[in-house]
């Protein structure tokens, strides 16, 4: 192994921000739980690299959970915040900026007309519910067991798979009223959707699904799933909501839009469109958007929405996103699948590379994963084990068996290196782990 295990300095930030702030950390999965040990504090980034506070360099397979598509530091990217930073960083008021990544959105989304800027991914989808409610004067809202919409509270129901059973809340906090009207169903289960929808006649205000999975790890719709949600909400006058923050400007020029062309009533976008900082979008039909307020009574409103600098980060990330760029994200995915297979397949390990798009995971299982419960069904120890030896081997890793790995167009040849040079003994790991 090329450097010690232990990370000192990392576990004492760790203690101190234990002392400060809930669990250590400012979001739950960065905290290590799920894989065990001490989450490593981050001090710099550059391409497809990151530094850890202890000096230690590692591949990063994480990319701020998808939006350094550029890898870290890009030198164009940086330089157009540098510029916003010295005009000054929030006015209150309208922007150019603002102008700029909104046509640059509806340039890219045929199906998004209009485009109202957000701060966070959670935003832009708990937005875009209220305006399918205020658009239909409907309640309920259909969504699908193990897709992530941020921590919305009507979305953080995820009640067991029993077919068109009401959302119970999965988390204290949230009460019977705010998760009562959330339909919880089976993703990629149409029929199930289909049943819903005869149950609830004139009930269901909207259908909000992941374009592909990737917060369970990567489970793609099957095909014709997302035309049937479409199909079926056109049927009964509910919105049909593609939750894109996570697809979205990563897996094509569009995101999943562009691969399945299915189009939404309504889109929700976040991660790469913010080129790092705080940027998210909820967009779609000019007649919906149109009930937005001020233009219409759905209110909306954020005071540092279309953020001059974090607006200067994803109008220069998106405009060096082109189709070579795309097609190196794209090459690179292939590349450590390839790889990533390759080498648990030597060491006997089952699995099951799940794709979408670049988007992949690793599922350790010898069964295709469509839904929650599958991509529960994995040996989620191995993953454990597979994720220190990558680790302690400088492979930064989504640190859990239920994410997506990212990659950039930074991830060069020497990183490949790395991680080929990493998965032989990961993949033993793997195999010799036992739960
Ligand atoms: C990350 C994510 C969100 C939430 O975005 P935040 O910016 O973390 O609030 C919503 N939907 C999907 C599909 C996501 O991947």
């Amino acid at each position: 192994m090329p450097f010690p295990y232990e990370a000192p300095v990392s576990q004492t930030l760790f203690d101190r921000a234990a002392v400060v702030t809930p669990g250590g950390v400012n979001s739950p999965v960065r905290a290590f739980r799920a894989v065990g040990g001490s989450p490593r504090f981050m001090v710099s980034g550059t391409g497809p690299y990151l530094t850890d506070a202890d000096g230690r360099e590692y591949v990063d397979l994480v990319c701020s959970w998808g939006p350094m598509i550029l890898g870290h530091a890009h030198p164009e990217v940086t330089a157009a915040v540098q510029e916003a930073v010295a005009r000054g960083t929030s006015f209150g008021t309208p922007g150019e900026g603002e102008v700029e990544l909104a046509e640059q959105i509806v340039d890219r989304i045929d199906p998004v007309e209009q485009v109202r800027l957000v701060s966070s991914g959670t935003e832009a989808t708990m937005s875009a519910i209220r305006l399918a409610r205020g658009y239909t004067g409907r309640a309920k809202v259909v969504k699908f067991a193990g897709c992530y919409h941020g921590h919305v509270d009507a979305l953080l129901a995820a009640a067991g798979s029993g077919v068109a059973t009401l959302g119970l809340p999965d988390t204290p906090g949230v009460t019977g009223a705010q998760a009562g009207d959330t339909i919880v169903l089976p993703y990629n289960d149409i029929e199930a959707v289909r049943a819903a929808f005869a149950a609830h006649p004139g009930e269901i205000a909207c259908v909000i699904t992941e374009a592909a999975a990737g917060n369970m790890g990567v489970v793609p719709p099957l095909p014709g799933f997302n035309q049937g949600l479409k199909d079926l909400c056109a049927d009964n006058g509910a919105l049909y909501i593609s939750d894109e923050v996570m697809t979205g400007f990563r897996v094509s020029r569009t995101g999943w839009y562009g691969i399945d062309g299915v189009r939404p009533d309504l889109m929700t976008f976040g991660k790469v469109m913010g080129g790092g900082f705080p940027a998210a979008a909820f967009g779609g039909r000019a007649d919906v958007m149109a009930h937005l307020a001020p233009a219409g009574p759905v209110y909306q409103a954020g005071t540092l929405s279309g953020n001059p600098v974090a607006t200067a980060a994803g109008v220069a990330q998106l405009k060096l996103l082109d189709a070579a760029a795309y097609e190196k994200v794209d090459a690179v995915s292939a590349e450590v699948r390839g790889l990533v297979t390759d080498a648990l397949s030597k060491a006997g390990v089952a699995h099951r590379l799940q794709v979408a798009g670049n988007m992949f995971s690793v599922f350790f299982t010898d069964r295709e994963v469509t839904d929650y419960d599958g991509a529960k069904a994995q040996e989620a120890f191995r993953f454990t084990a597979f994720f220190h030896s990558m680790l302690a081997q400088g492979v930064y890793l989504p640190p859990s068996a239920f994410e997506s790995w990212f990659v950039s167009t930074a991830h060069d040849e020497r990183a490949i290196e790395r991680i080929a040079a990493a998965l032989p003994s990961a993949a033993r790991a793997a195999a010799e782990a036992t739960a």
